[in-house]
């Protein structure tokens, strides 16, 4: 039982068909990216830390089962894959929890490059993200259905026979099922189309046989999106109809919300969806079932998830995301340890890494590196190192994790020193932008923990140069000190600044000027000139809208946060700021500011001029790398300081994602050694 009897009810055991689950978390399938699906035992490795963690079930993500459907994730369509897919239940049991597997076949969502094959979906209408790229599939014929149910009913047999204890015939993310189940995907006229009865059937068959195979053996879990909140699904009405007709055949309903249409309202990042977003629909659920369910919403309060249990809203709390930021969530709850709990930001910055390399996390940065790195969230190599004097410069994100992680292995002496009088660089500000504030509990959760290490100290309001380091008496330097928005407009189209865009002009202003620094805007016309694609300049038009200015935003992407599509915040921004009245110039390059506007370049060269009284430039991001390179160009003096080493960590370096930021400090704070030097990368 739980340290405070108020959260026993989280730890009791519940049936799920054949199988029983310890508590009631339930861990809930993602992708892992095609960097870790290649590799089982990395993949193994993460999924083993989660249920050491105390998740009762966990779920293994995004597996296809046929060859043409083969993309991000893991694939079961052969015996060959099976055999090597069973080191995931495996490493699983070894703590003690279900292993379930996610069996999806993504339909019109999928691609079918690499096989030069078309794409199979109930109708032939193009699929309605470009996210996925442009797929116009194959309506099925009837055969092909039957083909894709065989192979759906051996891979869960496959399934069982590597050891998963569950599977979960799949319908969530507008996947094959929920296409079929929904009339914007599904046009067609025969016994699999029109009536809510014939679209249910495909989804309906396939569960049937499912359970005919593996049933007395595993437990068959079916997700459903119980509504799709866009036009790209089925409602709560329909879903609920669909629950009651299968609720016979299923042992436990995986309930979420939305779909992967191009309003990707499924990725529910935390500015639009609050903790719980999805228990208005899913909440519902429990009157329509006699089987247990398990429902999300990026849930991380233990007297939420005890209420909802409690209350008989849910049988189990179910996570991904929570559960990728702190594996740990169900044990630390269990025992009280709450103030070390990483809570989930809902920056979305997992699925933008999931979809190109491999998972990783702000709040986490082991994820994804438990077996390349060999990194556990709560184990730290412990150092001898009393004396040692570790100065961090800069408490960003970067520092912050570093001295945190460097406080956690036991060095004696770290001092961690800011030039601004709060912590947390580039994240102070951006999470007090409208919407942004959960991200500021990636600031909150380490200066938490540095509190309980009384090795680390703060000092903030202190600017250091190269001469007061060198009088520090520190023996390794830590150069944390991060990137600014360049002042000037330097900008990827011309990779040059933009002409007049003097900072010393009251018109123009930087992202900092605006933010840090408080410059002042001359006027109420403002234009923002958004260059890398990702959230800052939206939001920050957001903001001034927000503060009664005339905004106009422009870029020169084909559309505004054009790099924060896969996180699920471009639609939402964009929307937002038109309802706003702000105005979105894409497709335009800034190559010129004045007292009275903007000029700029359209796609054959003409000039579009925006008039406005001020321009803010979130163009391009800059390293502040100067201590750094001021420091190591006198060996002498770092010598004669008695400094051994001098080492540079996140955004200082190169600007990146912010789970770059926590990941690069994260490292550093793994790697450093008693002498001052880093032990070898074990990735690289
Ligand atoms: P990162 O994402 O890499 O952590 P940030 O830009 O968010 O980088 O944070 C860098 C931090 O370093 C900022 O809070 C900034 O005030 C601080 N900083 C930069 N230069 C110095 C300096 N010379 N002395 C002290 N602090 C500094
Ligand atoms: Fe949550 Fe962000 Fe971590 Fe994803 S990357 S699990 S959204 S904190």
């Amino acid at each position: 039982m739980s340290a405070s009897s108020r959260y026993d009810v989280l730890f009791a055991p519940v049936r799920i068909g054949p199988k029983t689950a310890a508590n009631r978390f339930y861990g809930l399938p993602y992708a892992l990216g095609p960097g870790m699906d290649q590799d089982v035992e990395r993949a193994a490795a993460h999924y083993a830390v989660r249920a050491e963690g105390g998740w009762a079930v966990v779920t293994c993500g995004e597996c296809t089962f046929t060859e043409d459907t083969r993309w991000l994730g893991l694939s079961l369509a052969s015996d060959e894959e099976a055999a090597a897919m069973a080191r995931l239940p495996e490493a699983i049991h070894e703590h003690g929890a279900l292993a379930s597997l996610e069996l999806s076949h993504p339909g019109a969502i999928g691609n079918g490059l690499d096989l030069r094959v078309p794409v199979l979906a109930p109708s032939q209408l193009q699929f309605d993200a470009a996210f996925f790229g442009r797929t116009i599939p194959k309506a099925m014929e009837l055969a092909e259905i039957r083909q894709v149910q065989d192979a759906y009913v051996a891979a869960a047999i496959r399934a069982r026979d590597i050891g998963f204890d569950m599977v979960n015939v799949y319908g969530g993310h507008s996947n094959l099922f929920m296409q079929f189940l929904s009339p914007f995907y599904n046009q067609r006229t025969d016994a699999y189309g029109g009536t809510f009865a014939n679209r249910a059937r495909m989804w309906l068959e396939t569960i049937e046989r499912v359970r005919e195979a593996i049933g007395d053996d595993c437990a068959v879990v079916a997700r459903i999106a119980v509504d799709a909140l866009g036009p790209a699904g089925v409602d709560l009405d329909e879903a609920l109809g669909f629950i009651r007709a299968a609720d016979h055949l299923v042992d436990l309903w995986d309930l979420v919300v939305g779909a992967l249409d191009n309003s990707r309202v499924d990725l529910t990042p935390s500015r639009a969806y609050p903790e719980g977003y999805a228990l208005e629909w899913t909440g519902k659920v429990k009157a329509h079932t006699a089987k247990p369910v398990a429902a999300n919403g990026r849930l991380t309060s233990a007297d939420l998830m005890a209420d909802l249990v409690r209350n008989g809203v849910v049988d189990m709390v179910a996570g991904a995301r929570p559960g990728i930021a702190e594996p740990f969530l169900p044990e630390k709850i269990r025992s009280g340890r709450f103030l070390d709990i990483a809570e989930c930001i809902g920056c979305n910055q997992c699925a933008q890494r999931g979809f190109v390399g491999s998972i990783g996390c702000v709040q986490n940065p082991t994820a994804g590196e438990e077996r390349r790195r060999g990194w556990h969230p709560e184990r730290f190599d412990e150092v001898d190192a009393d004396e040692l004097a570790v100065l961090v410069v800069g408490g960003g994100p970067a520092g912050l994790e570093c001295a945190t992680v460097l406080g956690r292995r036991g060095f004696g002496i770290v001092h961690l020193v800011d030039a601004r009088p709060a912590l947390g660089g580039h994240l102070e500000w951006f999470s007090r932008l409208p919407g942004f504030r959960p991200w500021a509990r990636a600031i909150e959760l380490r200066t938490q923990r540095i509190e309980r290490l009384p090795n680390v100290s703060i000092e903030l309001g202190r600017r250091l140069g190269a001469a007061t380091v060198l009088g520090y008496e520190a023996s390794v330097v830590v150069v944390a000190t991060g990137a600014a928005w360049a002042p000037d407009g330097l900008l990827w189209a011309t990779h040059a600044p933009i002409a007049g865009a003097d900072p010393a002009l009251p018109h123009v202003l930087s992202a900092e000027a605006l933010m840090v620094e408080g410059k002042p805007i001359p006027g109420r016309r403002v234009v923002v000139v958004d260059g890398e694609g990702e959230l800052v300049g939206a939001a920050l038009a957001q903001h001034l809208v927000a503060e009664g200015h005339d905004v106009a935003v422009v870029t020169p992407w084909p559309v505004l946060a054009i790099h924060a599509e896969h996180g699920g915040e471009a639609p939402i921004l964009r929307r937002e700021l038109l309802e706003a009245g702000a105005v979105i110039h894409a497709g335009l390059v800034p190559v010129a500011v004045d007292r009275d506007g903007v000029t700029c370049l359209d796609e054959i060269g003409r000039e579009v001029r925006i008039p406005c009284d001020a321009v803010v430039l979130a163009t391009q991001r800059v390293s502040q790398d100067d201590l750094y390179h001021d420091l190591v160009a006198d060996p002498d003096a770092l010598a004669r300081a008695g400094i051994v080493a001098v080492h540079r960590i996140g955004d200082c370096i190169a600007p990146r994602l912010l789970a770059e930021a926590t990941f690069d400090g994260h490292r550093l704070g793994r790697l450093l050694r008693a002498d001052g030097q880093l032990d070898p990368d074990p990735a690289l």
